[in-house]
């Protein structure tokens, strides 16, 4: 019997639910329980931390699971190496859903650099009006640079004090690319940091970019064990053994 744990909190994960729901596989929602209001879903749910990597591989004991779907954020790199590790030792099988990453296209400005540290580097002296696409956990960098003039957007408002000033948009994507547009010109921005996410759902803000000849500091995902890895939800469930039951 098939009882699958997917480890979720991103678009493609949801529809993977929706669709898991749909086939009838037994299977559990797993959220990191950093967004107050998640999404709901046609499947159990769980939230927050397993407690590492012991502490999924005993919730994979416990619970009788039989596969886990790494479909978190392509950025959600601790969780992802636990799931690798966790499998490993209690030799569940793995695949990790993950959207390719975004390609330069003709137009594009991108300053391509590893990590936020280099994102905070690339930045200019010259204070300038920049808009910080990534999430809240992550800014605090940027706090090296308070000469400019920053845009953060959030799907929550933040709680506390900020590490600089900034301007911020509470908001839910997706974005259209209009929004997108209307957001990079009436806050007069120079430049964007955003990572590499991939997927339809975040790429408006890149290609308003291209539009008006802005430069993107790109930061690139970080690099993840060997793991099985699939691009669509489709070949999750052929791999859970239900692909016929896609799109009935
Ligand atoms: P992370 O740094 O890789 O994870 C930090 C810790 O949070 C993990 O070690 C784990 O705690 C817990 N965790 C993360 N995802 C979990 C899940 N789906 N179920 C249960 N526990 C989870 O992850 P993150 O970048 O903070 O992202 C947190 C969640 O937000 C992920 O589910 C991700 O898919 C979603 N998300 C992230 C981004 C992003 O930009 N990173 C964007 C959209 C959505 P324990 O070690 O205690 O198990």
């Amino acid at each position: 019997m098939t009882r699958a744990l997917i480890l979720g909190g991103t678009s493609d994960a949801n529809t993977l639910a929706a669709e898991i729901a749909r086939a009838g596989v037994d299977a559990i929602y797993s959220y990191g329980g950093r967004t107050r209001a998640p999404a709901g879903q046609p499947l159990p749910i769980r939230a927050g931390g397993f407690g590492g990597v012991s502490g999924l591989a005993n919730y994979i004991r416990q619970e009788g699971i039989t596969h886990v779907v790494d479909a978190t954020h392509p950025f959600a790199a601790e969780m992802s190496r636990n799931a690798v590790t966790a499998c490993t030792e209690t030799e569940t099988p793995l695949i990790a859903l993950e959207r390719a990453p975004w390609a330069k296209a003709p137009g594009d400005h991108w300053i391509e650099v590893a990590d936020l540290a280099a994102a905070v580097a690339a930045l200019p002296e010259t204070p300038a009006h920049v808009f910080l696409a990534i999430g809240r956990q992550h800014i605090a960098p940027f706090g090296e640079k308070p000469q400019h003039a920053y845009t953060l957007r959030f799907v929550d408002p933040p709680e506390g004090a900020l590490p600089f000033e900034a301007e911020i948009i509470v908001s839910r994507g997706p974005f259209t690319f209009e929004d997108e547009l209307e957001l990079l010109r009436s806050r007069r921005i120079a430049w964007i940091i955003a990572r590499n996410s991939g997927g339809d759902g975040a790429r408006a803000k890149i290609d308003a970019a291209r539009a008006l000849g802005l430069p993107v500091i790109m930061i690139a995902r970080p690099q993840l064990p060997e793991r099985l890895q699939v691009e669509s939800v489709a070949e999750v469930l052929a791999w859970l053994g239900h692909g016929a039951c896609l799109g009935a």
